[in-house]
């Protein structure tokens, strides 16, 4: 099913992420986690690519086993930062045949050494060779705090336009932890008029250290509250869990509450997060 069927339905969504095993001999573990987290039947699944450590072999494999096990919608990442034209075209073949319907187009990270794609320099051109290829819901990324290579937040929100002209049909957010930011960033989308469903993208802290890391590189500010949690519990792990848990379901419900329909947690190939998460918004997500 194409995600923007699901959003047209405008009832709340909640979708999780898995990321692919970085070595061959995790497969079945992340294989088994992400089947768990498809048997709570979120409103559809993400399957990164070649981010957080896992590599881009999987993304098709279980995006499919996702849909077919548990007829969970997928939507799979795909990055062109190091492709070339014929590797894209041959993704999208993967993905065609598997059934795959949905795409989240990303240009990537760019290498530490620096080298680049020389068909590709920004996802605007990867959604166009999508859109080309034909068949794909395809969506994008876009950062409420401005994306960390931007001069301001104003010229990225024009970029984010270009992804739009090109076929991109709805956006996903960076992790962000103030809400407030998300809301200013949707009001400054629309006086561009820029209206494809943007899809807030929540981080449900459960390990300190690595978010500090990972907000450094983002450019995402951290809220005093949320760091007097991370220095008071960070060295104690399962509370660290209940408290990360319990800040992002809270930021979950205000942004329900404030019109923000279609919430995706970035649930890290973890089921005991994705579940205690959609247990807590059970009565919630009833719209
Ligand atoms: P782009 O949209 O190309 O933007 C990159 C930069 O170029 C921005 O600063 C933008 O303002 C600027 N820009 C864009 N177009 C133009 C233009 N025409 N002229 C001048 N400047 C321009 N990475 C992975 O490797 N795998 C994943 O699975 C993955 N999933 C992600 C999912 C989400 C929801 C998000 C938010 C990020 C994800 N990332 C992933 C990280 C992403 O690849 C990086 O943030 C990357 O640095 C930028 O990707 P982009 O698609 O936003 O790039």
């Amino acid at each position: 099913m194409k995600l923007s069927s699901i959003f047209a339905q405008e009832k709340p969504t909640l979708s999780f992420e898995v990321f692919p095993p970085k070595t061959d001999d995790l497969y079945e573990k992340v294989e088994a986690a992400a089947l768990e987290i498809a048997s709570l039947k979120p409103d559809y699944m993400s399957v990164t690519y070649g981010a957080g450590g896992g590599t881009s072999r999987y993304t098709v494999s279980i995006a499919k086993d996702i849909e077919d096990t548990h007829k969970v919608p997928a939507l799979a990442h795909l990055t062109c930062v190091s492709s070339d034209k014929g590797t894209v075209r041959n993704q999208l073949e993967n993905l065609r045949q598997a059934g795959i319907e949905n795409i989240l187009a990303l240009r990537g990270d760019i290498p530490k050494d620096g080298r680049v794609s020389t068909d590709y320099r920004y996802a605007s051109q990867l959604i166009e060779e999508i859109a080309d290829f034909g068949g794909f819901c395809i969506g994008g990324a876009c950062y409420p705090e401005g994306h960390i290579e931007c001069e301001n937040l104003e010229e990225d929100i024009i970029n984010i336009g270009k992804k739009v002209e090109a076929g991109c049909s709805f956006l996903t957010t960076q992790m962000f932890f103030n809400n407030d930011i998300l809301y200013s960033y949707i009001d400054k989308l629309h006086k561009k008029g820029i209206f494809v469903p943007v899809v807030a993208g929540i981080m449900p802290i459960t390990n300190a250290k690595q978010i500090y890391r990972s907000c450094e590189l983002s450019g995402t500010v951290l809220p005093k509250r949320f760091i007097r949690i991370a220095e008071k519990y960070g060295d104690k792990p399962d509370a660290m869990k209940q408290a990360g848990i319990a800040y992002a379901t809270e930021q979950i419900i205000d942004l329900y509450a404030s019109g923000i329909r279609n919430v995706h947690v970035y649930s890290m190939n973890k089921p005991d997060v994705a579940r205690q998460i959609q247990s807590n918004l059970s009565e919630i997500i009833k719209g």
